[in-house]
């Protein structure tokens, strides 16, 4: 790991990556092996999550073409200095930010989405000058093979190393020192890669999880709210960090929720969801066994089968849950939607509240106020109101979590940020030195005054 790390800070510091043109060919040639390796690409999503071609199309490699194409058409715009306002004293002089790289980036991805948390961060890596060595999941094993094959025929090999390996191999790499680490996994290892980073001062970002509640108001066009829910929750069988977690609404409404829910599931899945090719599965035994003994002892209203040989669990939801069961506990992960009663906004921005800060929070409601209220009371990664999922393909948004839900942010400019260090540069002007005396000694009473 050590010679890894130290080969990528020597190509480094030749300093070719400060070229905008190079940083532009890396992010051409990264483009490039998605277009000669769709094929590829897609049967490694397949073998992993059972990701049909549309999925893995729509959700993971649209996601990094879309940052790469924005990536190429603004460095020039990212790259520029950035002129600030002068005053008095620094109307003569150039005063300016200047974005440079901060030198060798580690970036960490997890398994759910395992091109597009490991790659779309990549992107602001690059685009940034950085270096990067790049360390998959070794959960989702097919595209951490397949990354380790095609990415040294495209990417620079010295400064885009890749890593594959599990916590040994990740620990022997987060022993040696980085400029940046940028991790996407749980929050409990999030911890582990913040303690190993702060022996050598290194920042990090930090995308975690946890459990992002949906609020439905009693005034909301139910029909809607459950069609995109129902999108959202069961989505790559509910393995999304920003899953809508469990739903918070008044019992009135609950039935027709149900209900709605249920019609919806038939409309996307067909009568038997596991003959559906846009159903995944569950990624591994383990995580399997852990979501059947999160249903234990629950009231399921639809839903409830499973098949252990290929880790199939039937979307399920679950009504009339204790706040204070296993499953309210843990981020969920898998495709089981709680609902719990709350009789209003107030009592429901208290169970928020309570609990840490999500990365993502939801609220359906045709009443603006409430909509309002939920945001300005409570706090989370980021916000979509009348819908799920959707703040994260807004490339203009920061992504990123709040308090156990993460810390920094990316996509777009955001993760150019994230990976740039802003330089306050002053180039003084050698005239008007008469003035400056002012700060010069012999101090006076009158060069104060004047
Ligand atoms: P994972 O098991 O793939 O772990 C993530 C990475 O951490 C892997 O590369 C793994 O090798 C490494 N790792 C695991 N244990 C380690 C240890 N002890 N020491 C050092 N490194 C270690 O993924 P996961 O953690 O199961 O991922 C799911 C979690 O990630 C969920 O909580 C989910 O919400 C979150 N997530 C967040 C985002 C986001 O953008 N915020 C995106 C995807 C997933």
């Amino acid at each position: 790991m050590k010679q890894i790390v130290d080969s990528a800070r020597r190509a480094f510091m030749t300093g070719k990556t400060r070229s905008i043109d190079f940083r532009i060919q890396q992010l051409k040639a990264l483009k490039q092996m998605f277009t000669e390796h769709e094929n590829d690409i897609v049967k490694a999503l397949k073998a992993d999550l059972n990701k049909s071609y549309c999925n893995a199309y729509a959700y993971e490699i649209m996601g990094v073409m879309g940052e790469i194409r924005l990536a190429i058409e603004s460095l020039p715009e990212w790259t520029a200095q950035q002129h600030v306002k002068k005053n008095i004293t620094t109307m003569q002089d150039d005063v300016y930010i200047k974005y440079e790289p901060l030198g060798v980036t580690l970036i960490i991805g997890a398994w759910n989405y395992p091109l597009v948390v490991l790659l779309q961060p990549l992107v602001g890596a690059i685009a940034a000058g950085n270096a990067a060595v790049i360390k998959p999941s070794e959960v989702s094993e097919n595209t951490a093979k397949l990354l380790e094959n095609l990415i040294p025929h495209y990417l620079d090999k010295e400064l885009y190393p890749i890593v594959n390996g599990g916590i040994s191999e990740t620990t022997e790499l987060l022993a040696q020192r980085f400029d940046h680490i940028f991790y996407t996994g749980n929050t409990n290892v999030g911890k582990i890669i913040m303690l190993a980073a702060s022996k050598f001062l290194t920042p990090v970002t930090l995308e975690l999880g946890g459990k992002s509640p949906c609020y439905i108001d009693k005034n909301c066009d139910i029909d809607i709210a459950s069609r995109r829910i129902t999108w959202g929750k069961f989505a790559n069988c509910g393995q999304t960090c920003i899953a809508p977690d469990y739903i918070l609404c008044d019992k009135s409404i609950q039935d027709k929720l149900v209900e709605k829910i249920k019609e919806t599931l038939k409309e996307f899945y067909g009568e038997d969801v596991k003959q559906s090719p846009d159903y995944e599965r569950i990624i591994n035994k383990r995580h399997f066994k852990r979501l059947l003994a999160l249903m234990e002892g629950q009231r399921i209203v639809h839903g409830g089968t499973y098949d252990e040989e290929t880790c199939y669990i039937e979307p399920t939801v679950i009504a009339e849950v204790n706040p204070e069961s296993k499953i309210m506990q843990e981020e969920i992960f898998g495709p089981l939607l709680p609902i719990l009663s709350v009789k209003n906004i107030d009592e429901a921005i208290n169970f928020i509240n309570a609990k840490e800060k999500p990365l993502a929070l939801y609220v359906f409601s045709k009443d603006k106020k409430v909509i309002n209220r939920m945001i300005s009371e409570t706090s989370s990664g980021g916000v979509t109101a009348n819908d799920v999922i959707m703040h994260f393909t807004v490339n203009e948004l920061p992504f990123g979590g709040v308090g156990h839900s993460g810390m920094g942010s990316y996509h777009g400019k955001h993760s150019f940020d994230t990976f740039s260090h802003k330089r306050g540069c002053l180039i003084k002007s050698l005239k008007m030195e008469g003035m400056n005396k002012i700060r010069y000694p012999p101090f006076s009473r009158k060069k104060l005054e004047w």
